[in-house]
């Protein structure tokens, strides 16, 4: 049994029909998934993603400072991928069905245990009425702060979330006066108005752009910072078709499963990446490595192989994770950081490193005096030495 259809229950539920096992995904309905639905390419080849899905190709990312200097950081070799989401799940869904899911539509409410102590999620249907499905194994994938994850895992609390909101907007035509927009460039601003430890963004989909920002700060007005950014990109105007947020959680969970019959995926588990806030190519991942513990579990009769899920993603992705956490403390504190942040991205070989690192989820091993170059130049400017 999968809990949630987003980008990680799908491949769950996607991954155990192709293996020929028996998988059912619920998923309630009507709410789209808040997300900038930035991709990789990483994600596009190893999940199969069709070129019909991508709303736009980024092949260029503004990085904007305190002071509005902007660092045209270009992607070489390739593009980031825009997805909508409202699509984007709708066909993961629709992929995992194919293979053999069998879709329900409902809400989760509860785990609970049979007399012969099988899970059981009892839910309520899309008409209201309540109904339950009994399964040897449970991955949970409904997303953020989720309660039956609670139930499962009692030992650990959520993790501490950033909170994002954007706004989708009507984009503006080619060369609109007094509109700083291309449709194949986002825009990535660092800035203490418009977020005072995350950053704020406009991403190109198409027809339509995902302007927003994100903060873990209580209290501050990410409606009033949306505004800011739309204000100064000359968008303030432009048709908003949706306004929505979510929580992305910033650090994965010690545990994603109950060793018995339960393991979390993506960000039930806590998987965004910090500092960008990337979170669906992990999530897509944290389902696949679910399955495939489950697999294994099933296989092999040992409920101890539900573990191999993380140790398996944090083997390949808990050190960047690391990295990407200190920066996010390092850099994003103040303007004055944040503006030395940005100088840094001018650097030629910074930018190389940052894109390959996002493109392929491989840290660059070959260039080591890349490295330390870089070592060198971020000593300088987290000391004051270099000047931003
Ligand atoms: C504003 C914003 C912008 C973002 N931008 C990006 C970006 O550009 N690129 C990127 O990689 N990441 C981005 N992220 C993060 C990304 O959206 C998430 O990390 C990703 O969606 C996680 O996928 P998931 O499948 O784990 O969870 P979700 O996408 O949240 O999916 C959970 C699913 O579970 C279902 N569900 C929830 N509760 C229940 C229940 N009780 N019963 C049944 N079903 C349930 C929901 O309907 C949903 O379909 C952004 C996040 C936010 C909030």
């Amino acid at each position: 049994m999968v809990v949630g259809g987003g980008p990680a229950g799908a491949t769950a539920a996607d991954d155990l029909a192709r293996a020929g096992l028996s998988v059912a995904m619920l998923d309630r309905a009507g709410r789209i998934k808040p997300c900038g639905g930035a991709i990789p390419p990483r994600a596009i080849r190893d999940f199969a993603i069709p070129d019909h899905l991508l709303k736009a190709k980024i092949t260029c990312a503004d990085i904007v400072s305190p002071k509005g200097r902007r660092v045209p950081m270009p992607v070489e070799n390739g593009f980031v991928g825009m997805v909508d989401r409202c699509e984007f799940d709708e066909w993961l869904r629709q992929r995992a069905a194919a293979s053999g899911a069998q879709r329900l539509t409902g809400e989760a409410e509860r785990l609970e245990r049979d007399a012969d102590g099988l899970a059981v999620i009892a839910y309520r249907s899309k008409a209201g009425a309540p109904a339950r499905v009994r399964a040897r194994f449970v991955i949970l994938a409904n997303g953020a702060r989720s309660e039956l994850a609670r139930q499962a895992i009692p030992s650990q609390d959520h993790p501490r979330c950033v909170f994002a909101y954007h706004e989708i907007v009507k984009a503006p035509a080619p060369g609109a006066p007094g509109v700083t927009y291309e449709a194949t460039r986002c825009d990535v601003i660092y800035d203490g108005r418009t977020s005072p430890d995350f950053y704020a963004w406009i991403f190109p989909h198409g027809e339509t752009a995902s302007i927003g920002t994100g903060s873990a700060r209580k209290g501050f007005g990410l409606r009033p910072a949306t505004a800011e950014v739309r204000r100064r990109m000359g968008l303030d105007a432009a048709e908003t078709i949706r306004r929505e947020g979510a929580p992305i959680p910033m650090k994965p969970l010690k545990r994603w499963d109950n060793g018995r019959d339960v393991v979390l995926a993506g960000d039930t588990a806590g998987v965004v990446a910090p500092a960008s806030g990337e979170g669906i190519y992990y999530a897509m991942l944290g389902g696949r490595l679910a399955a495939e513990a489950v697999r294994e579990a099933l296989a092999s009769g040992d409920a101890r192989a539900l573990a191999t899920a993380r140790q398996r993603f944090m083997k390949d992705h808990g050190k960047v994770f690391w990295i990407l956490g200190i920066m996010q403390t390092f850099w994003y504190r103040n303007d004055w950081t944040r503006e030395h942040f940005v100088k840094m991205c001018e650097d030629k070989d910074v930018q190389r490193l940052t894109w390959e690192s996002y493109m392929n989820k491989e840290l660059v091993r070959r260039d080591p005096l890349a490295h330390v170059k870089i070592f060198f130049k971020d000593m300088a400017h987290l000391l004051g030495l270099a000047r931003a």
